[in-house]
C-alpha cells in the first residue's frame, strides 16, 4: 500500500478528523493537507496524490476555483476529487460535480460512508493508472524495433512527417541521414545470423551515442538505419554523419567477432522547406546520396547537393 490522499480544508479540525477516520481504513500510506485551493495545487504539483478531498468554502482559492485550476493541469487531471459539502447544499453540490468533481460527501461525515466513497475512487484511480501504464507500454512496443531498441520504420515515418511540418512552419533546418552497413552479408555468412544481430545492436548503440538527445534514430529495415536531425544544417549533418562513420570504424568487437572491421556508408540530405517537397522525395534524396557513397567505394559520407535540381 503506497497510496496517498490530499485533504484540502480551511478547518484544521476537519482535516484532523478526516485523517483519523481514514487511518482506520489503512487505505493510504501518505496523508497530505492544505488549507486552501492554492496550497493544495502547489503541493499536488510537487507530490501528486491518488485521491483529493476538497472543501468548497475556503478563503482565497475555494473549491470551485480549485477545480478549475486542476482542469488546466494535465498531470493532475486524472486524480478524482471528492468535494465536501453541507447538508443543504444541493446547488453547490451539482455545480461542483459539473466542474469536474467525481463525487461528494456531506458534512458532518458518516465515518463508514466516507471510507466507502474514498475506497471506490481510490480503486478506480489505481485501475486507471494500470490501464495507462499498459497503454503506454503498448505504444512503446509498437514504435520500437525489437532487436535494437531504436524506433521502427513506421514510427520513424510519423516523426519525419511531424518534423517536416514543423520545419516548414518555422523555417527550421531539418536533416536526414540514411545509413547502410557495408558488406553486412559477409558478417552473416562468416559468423552466422545471430552474430549479425549482435553487430546490428552495437551499431544502434553507437548511433545513439553519437547523436544529440533531440535527434531521432530508427532502424529503417534490415541493416539500414535512419537518423532525423532537427535544427541541423546540411553542413552540421555531414559532420555528424562523418562522426558516426568514424565511430563505427573504430568499434571493437569481442570474440568471435574480434577480427571484424566494420564500416558504414551514409547519405545525407537537408530538407529544402521552401520547395514544399514530399517526405518520400526527401528520403529519396538521402537514399540516392547513400547509393553514391556505396558506388564511390563505401565507408564514406555523400550528400544531396541542394543546388542540383
Ligand atoms: P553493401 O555494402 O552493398 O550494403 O553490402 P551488404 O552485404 O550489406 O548488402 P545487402 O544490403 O544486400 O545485405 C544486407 C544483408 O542484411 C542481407 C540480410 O541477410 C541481412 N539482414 C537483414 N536483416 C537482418 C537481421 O535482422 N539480422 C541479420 N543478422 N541480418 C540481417
Ligand atoms: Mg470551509
Ligand atoms: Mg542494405
Ligand atoms: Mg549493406
Amino acid at each position: 500500500m503506497s497510496a496517498s490522499i490530499m485533504i484540502i480544508d480551511d478547518s484544521v479540525t476537519v482535516r484532523e478528523q478526516i485523517v483519523s477516520i481514514l487511518e482506520t481504513s489503512q487505505l493510504f500510506a501518505h496523508y497530505y493537507e492544505a488549507e486552501d485551493g492554492l496550497e493544495g495545487i502547489k503541493k499536488l504539483l510537487s507530490t501528486p496524490a491518488d485521491v483529493i478531498l476538497c472543501d468548497l468554502e475556503m478563503p482565497r482559492i475555494d473549491g470551485f476555483k480549485f477545480l478549475s485550476m486542476l482542469k488546466v493541469r494535465p498531470e493532475l487531471q486524472n486524480i478524482p476529487v471528492i468535494i465536501l459539502t453541507g447538508m443543504d447544499d444541493r446547488e453547490r453540490k451539482l455545480k461542483g460535480l459539473e466542474q469536474g468533481a467525481s463525487d461528494y460527501i456531506i458534512k458532518p461525515f458518516d465515518h463508514e460512508e466516507l471510507i466507502a466513497r474514498v475506497k471506490v475512487h481510490l480503486k478506480l484511480k489505481i485501475l486507471q493508472d494500470e490501464l495507462k501504464r499498459s497503454n503506454d507500454l503498448l505504444i512503446k512496443i509498437s514504435n520500437t524495433d525489437h532487436l535494437t531498441g531504436l524506433f521502427n520504420r513506421r514510427y520513424m515515418m510519423d516523426i519525419l512527417d511531424k518534423e517536416v511540418q514543423r520545419s516548414v512552419r518555422k523555417g527550421g533546418s531539418l536533416s536526414l541521414l540514411m545509413l547502410d552497413i557495408d558488406h553486412f552479408k559477409r558478417v552473416n555468412d562468416g559468423f552466422g545470423h545471430l552474430q549479425g544481430d549482435v553487430v546490428l545492436q552495437k551499431i544502434a548503440l553507437q548511433l545513439l551515442k553519437e547523436l544529440r538527445s533531440y535527434d531521432y534514430s530508427a532502424r529503417y529495415g534490415g541493416e539500414e538505419f535512419v537518423a532525423i536531425l532537427p535544427d541541423s544544417s546540411l553542413q552540421e549533418a555531414i559532420l555528424a554523419a562523418d562522426r558516426i562513420r568514424l565511430a563505427v570504424q573504430n568499434i571493437t568487437f569481442s570474440s568471435p567477432l574480434a577480427d571484424l572491421h566494420l564500416s558504414v556508408s551514409i547519405g545525407v540530405a537537408n530538407f529544402p522547406w521552401e520547395k514544399n517537397l514530399s517526405i518520400d522525395a526527401f528520403i529519396k534524396m538521402a537514399d540516392d546520396a547513400l547509393y553514391r557513397a556505396k558506388a564511390n567505394g563505401r565507408n564514406r559520407v555523400e550528400f544531396h547537393d541542394p543546388d542540383t535540381p
